[in-house]
């Protein structure tokens, strides 16, 4: 199931489509998300919709320790109106599900679609069943700048929030020249909040994948920004800067296990197992590595680092 599904015990993600109306150049998940290209070769999908959201569920029902599950891609906002309804009304029948986030850039970018009748009409279906289950179902969406906070994304998030959805909440990637100054980030969260009824909730470091190394911020500089941010935002909507760190997640940018600034590689360690590492007995203490921008390092870094090159190969 790789590639469509990521679980750690009680949260578990589901990539329900490999598509999305953006295509960010920095996208998150550059290895699944559109087709090929010359510099990443996409995973593909083996089954259809319907084959993986019927293995998705019967999973669920199987496996009753899964409380919370993550209906991401791509984005949900690519996924047929209908398709996606019936699919999360058999996610809401599963007892052991208590909470649903819906993952859609598109609310952002095409807050159209959302305000379709058709969608405004499957999007309330579903809100009354969460209540009538008690399941909290909420959207997370994906804003960057503040000039992003449009009079229309507003609108849609209220249609949301008017039928009972729990929250809208907001996961953006940091982006050197759109949001890393102390200014721009908290303008932005001040839209959010006041323009659109959005919650700031993560701002994602940029991944390390091709073509996005001026965009990336190096660990001091996400700290120093999430520092920065402190105290002027209530404590609820004061978002938690936070790296993905390859083969170990989720981690708030602070908690490193260790940081070489000089060289501006900081290691990182697991707190739990996932099914895969079941019976590695190292998967707590392994160190992983995440790596700042060369050009962010001093000169004895950026020193260190040209030494590491191979000479280029000449005829
Ligand atoms: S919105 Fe998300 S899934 Fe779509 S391209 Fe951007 S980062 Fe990737």
């Amino acid at each position: 199931m790789w590639g469509e599904s990521g679980e750690k015990g009680a949260n578990l993600s589901y990539f329900v489509i490999a598509t999305c109306p953006q295509y960010c150049g920095h996208c998150t998940r550059m290895d699944l998300v559109g087709n090929s290209v010359p510099q990443v070769s996409k995973h593909k999908f083996e089954h259809s919709p319907k084959e993986r959201y019927d293995a998705m569920l019967d999973y669920l029902r199987k496996t009753p320790r899964v409380r919370d599950v993550v209906v991401s891609g791509g984005d949900i906002a690519n996924v047929p109106i209908a398709q996606l309804e019936a699919f999360l009304m058999s996610l809401m029948d599963i007892p052991n599900i208590r909470d649903i986030r819906l993952a859609t850039k598109g609310l952002q970018g095409l807050p159209q679609h959302f305000l379709q009748d058709e969608v405004l009409k499957a999007f309330d279906r579903i809100a009354q069943r969460a209540h009538a289950r008690g399941v909290d179902i909420a959207v997370h969406t994906h804003v960057n700048h503040a000039n992003q906070v449009t009079p229309l994304v507003g609108k849609a998030v209220r249609k949301i929030l008017d039928m009972g959805f729990r929250d809208v909440r907001n996961q953006g990637v940091l982006l050197r020249g759109v949001n890393t100054t102390q200014k721009d980030l908290l303008e932005l969260c001040f839209m959010l909040l006041d323009c659109a009824k959005i919650m700031p909730y993560y701002f994602y470091m940029a991944d390390m994948i091709p073509n996005s190394e001026h965009w990336r911020l190096s660990i001091a500089e996400g700290m120093k920004l999430q520092h920065d941010i402190m105290g002027y935002l209530p404590g609820f909507a004061t978002p938690r800067v936070t790296v993905d760190v390859p083969y170990v997640g989720k981690r708030w940018i602070h908690q490193f296990a260790d940081y070489d600034r000089v060289k501006g590689i900081s290691y990182w360690t697991k707190n739990y197992r996932t099914i895969l590492e079941a019976d590695d007995a190292n998967a707590l203490a392994r160190r992983y590595e995440y790596l700042d921008p060369v050009y962010t390092l001093p000169p004895e870094g950026r020193d260190y680092w040209r030494k590491q090159q191979k000479p280029a190969v000449t005829a």
